[in-house]
């Protein structure tokens, strides 16, 4: 039987090993690999993520989203040496034993290969509990692993990239995650929280901007760049993932786009203006908390008062 080889849409040289389906592409190898680079770059430049000489903090997992975004940034950066960027992973020990220990040695690895500084910060040296006793210490199953994993992650990575002086934080947040956030929030009535998910970046009261330079890329598209680049990222699954309502929508975003081609482009583009007339509403310009003095739609901040249902349990 003859086989149909289909040549690359863009070097019109090479076999193609990617059909892009909503944009009807066949792309070749390396024509794959330089869309998603010029993507990220050109969603870097369109939303001014990052500035001339600033230093930018990688949140590294050891996933094959953020070490894929760390190859990209290392990558950019050292094609402008002129505009004076740093690079610095952070990565976020949560204390679970037998999982966090691969990754750990991943980044690590990776980290010296891209010759990229990298830091480690423990939920328990920053808030006294980490996850494998936060899970003995809850006072029920109502509070989620993901949920209370999520909210000192989130503040982690502020400290982390404030302990190291950084201009910017980069997480690698692809459409996918934002487009189950978005419905996640929508579900939960968490309105105010939809007005984050914009990719414009926040600035802080102390300058730093968070950026997400991976959010107008597809997650499978960035598994089959890790792939091809052989980035290596973590195999072993955390113990304590959830059956979340994340995973029902990721399979409904996908099954939507498979049948649809482009339906998830269309959604993301709808939520994100949702999400920036939000973003501007004076509702959600939020407080401070009253225990840690951090930015909180509340009295008190979620970390704060995770940490405070926590150990109130572990004085009962
Ligand atoms: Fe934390 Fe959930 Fe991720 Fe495990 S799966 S690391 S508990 S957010
Ligand atoms: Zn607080």
């Amino acid at each position: 039987m003859r086989q149909h080889f289909v040549i690359c849409s863009k070097c019109e040289k090479t076999t193609s090993a990617f059909h892009r389906a909503y944009s009807g592409e066949h792309l070749c190898r390396k024509c794959f690999m330089r869309s998603i680079e010029d993507k990220a770059a050109k969603t870097i430049s369109k939303y001014s993520m990052i500035g001339y000489g600033d230093r930018v903090a990688v949140a590294v997992s050891g996933g094959k989203d953020s070490l894929s975004m760390l190859y990209v940034l290392r990558m950019l950066f050292d094609q402008h040496p002129n505009n004076g960027n740093e690079l610095v992973a952070v990565t976020i020990d949560e204390g679970i034993k037998g999982y966090r220990d691969e990754s750990l040695q991943i980044v690590k690895d990776f980290c010296a290969q891209l010759r990229v500084e990298s830091k480690v910060f423990s939920y328990k040296s920053l808030f006294g509990v980490d996850m494998d006793e936060s899970m003995v210490l809850r006072p029920s199953e109502k509070m989620s692993s993901c949920s209370m994993c999520g909210t000192f992650r989130r503040r982690a990575i502020d400290i982390a990239a404030e302990a190291v002086d950084a201009d910017v934080i980069a997480t690698a947040h692809n459409m996918d995650d934002q487009l189950q956030t978005f419905m996640i929030n929508l579900l939960a009535g968490d309105i105010e929280r939809i007005g984050w998910i914009c990719p414009e970046p926040v600035q802080y009261a102390t300058g730093m901007k968070k950026v997400k330079p991976f959010i107008e890329i597809y997650e499978y598209e960035i598994a089959f760049y890790a792939l091809q680049r052989e980035i290596p990222f973590q195999s072993e699954e955390c113990p304590y993932m959830n059956e979340s309502i994340r995973t029902d929508l990721r399979e409904f975003f996908n099954r939507l786009e498979k049948d649809h081609p482009g339906i998830k482009h269309n959604a993301y583009n709808s939520m994100m203006k949702i999400s920036k007339s939000l973003r501007n509403a004076p509702a959600s310009k939020g407080k401070k908390c009253s225990i840690c003095g951090r930015g909180s739609m509340g009295d008190v901040c979620s970390v704060c008062r995770t940490v405070s249902v926590l150990t109130s349990n572990t004085q009962i």
